[in-house]
């Protein structure tokens, strides 16, 4: 929550900027004011202050360009001002939310592989009773996204189908089944398909030797 030095409400704001512009005591008015609309005397009069020195009652704008894609974009000048476009700052935000998911799943793999197992459970009971068209949109879009992660990790694997699996990867493999292919992928420097075949490849193995998944 912004500290409350800094912000009020704008109702409030625009009964500070009566004040502050009007003709009144403006020192009388402010500990009223303050009491009036339940914030403190100090906001109230840093605001007052502001509004005076300012002329009024706005946030100076500014045209910068935004250092990630080079838009021009418009901010607010001084504390709180934007640092990158609109559109950028929805991509720095998804990134920083999904980063911010991979570190709670790597700190809680157990709590991780239970909420997956119930979202996994929860779909597969849902999936029959959906409507045809529901569910083929929905396997459009999941072999989109996979056609999509593939080609990603294409062009950024070091290891292609000659590469033996090693002890490790396999390891890595069994260890991080509930994470993201493609992150598993990424993480391997193999490709998505690749791990989808290795992991299904365990899986023969494990089950033939009678093993279960860790
Ligand atoms: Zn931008």
């Amino acid at each position: 929550m912004r500290s409350e030095r800094h912000y009020l409400p704008p109702d409030a704001m625009a009964a500070i900027a009566e004040l502050a512009l009007g003709d009144s005591p403006v020192v009388v008015g402010q500990t009223a004011l303050a009491r009036r609309l339940g914030c403190s005397y100090l906001a109230v009069h840093n605001a007052v202050m502001r509004i005076r020195r300012a002329g009024g009652w706005y946030t100076p704008l500014d045209w910068t360009e935004c250092p990630r894609c080079g838009q021009p974009f418009i901010s607010r000048r001084g504390p709180g001002r934007r640092k990158c476009c609109p559109t950028c700052r929805i991509a720095v935000q998804r990134h920083q939310d999904a980063a911010h998911r991979r570190s709670w799943r790597q700190r809680n793999p157990d709590k991780w592989a239970a909420q997956w197992r119930r979202s996994n459970a929860r779909v597969n009971l849902a999936w029959p009773t959906l409507p045809e068209e529901v569910r083929r949109a929905a396997l459009e879009k999941l072999h989109e996204a996979t056609r999509r992660d593939h080609s990603i990790t294409l062009q950024l694997a070091e290891k292609g189908r000659g590469d033996d699996w090693t002890a490790d990867e396999d390891q890595y493999l069994l260890e991080h089944r509930h994470e993201a292919a493609r992150d598993v992928a990424l993480a391997l420097n193999r490709t998505l398909y690749g791990v989808y075949h290795r992991i299904s490849r365990l899986r023969r193995v494990r089950a033939r030797a009678g093993l279960p998944l860790p």
